[in-house]
């Protein structure tokens, strides 16, 4: 069955420590207004995972990990399966996503095939159908619950765009993480405009008071 949209065959940015491809996941559960990838969001994928195992296979001793990214690589069917073809190749993986399917990130993590997880906190749960156009932030804790039971190596990051939600709301977020025993970094992302997104979304001119930010994120460009 034909799982990836693409492939980035190097990056040194997207999993801690690791030198890395990334698997580009076609297809997504939500539909966030920001989103930087549409064509995956909405494209067909064209690589099957025999192709992209037999690139891990010529990138042994070159690579150490796998990036699952997309789109919402939670949504394949498949993928248990997959991880554990990439995992007998011995690389590490780390799964990228949106926390909408904790039942698969719990199956991921009970059978031992994931390495580090980015969970995204999208937003709070009145602002879920205006940002992601569906989902529910007790998705979002469903999955949050079972990553730091785990004792995985995680991180919690968020997209912000002052026009969607506000400094009070993202420290409203952080401040339920910390409550709920999540003591690292929290990362926060401004959106950039001048991409195309799946609303068109662009920057906004609205002022953002780092200051009153400081205590309760990490900026991440
Ligand atoms: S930003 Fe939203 S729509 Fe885009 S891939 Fe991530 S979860 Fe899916």
């Amino acid at each position: 069955m034909k799982a990836l949209y693409d492939i980035t065959p190097f990056t040194l940015l997207d999993f801690p420590d690791t030198p890395a491809a990334i698997f580009w996941f076609s297809g997504c559960n939500l539909r966030c207004v920001y989103c930087y990838n549409p064509d995956i969001v909405f494209g067909t994928a064209h690589i099957d995972e025999e192709e992209a195992l037999a690139f891990l296979r010529r990138r042994q001793g070159l690579l150490e990990g796998v990036v699952l990214s997309g789109g919402e690589c939670t949504t394949y069917p498949h993928l248990l399966a997959f991880c554990r073809c990439i995992k007998t190749l011995g690389y590490t993986i780390k799964l990228d996503t949106n926390g909408m399917r904790p039942d698969v990130i719990a199956a991921l993590i009970d059978n031992k095939l994931i390495d580090y997880i980015a969970l995204d906190y999208k937003a709070p749960e009145s602002k879920m159908g205006e940002i992601c156009g569906s989902g529910s932030e007790k998705r979002f804790w469903e999955s949050f619950k079972v990553i730091r039971k785990s004792g995985i190596n995680f991180e919690i990051r968020t997209t912000f765009h002052p026009e969607l939600l506000s400094e009070e709301d993202i420290i409203i977020m952080s401040k339920k993480l910390k409550s709920e025993g999540y003591n690292r970094e929290y990362y926060v992302q401004i959106f950039q405009g001048g991409m195309k997104t799946i609303g068109d979304l662009a920057s906004s001119n609205l002022p953002i008071d780092y200051e009153k930010l400081a205590p309760y994120i990490t900026l991440r460009s």
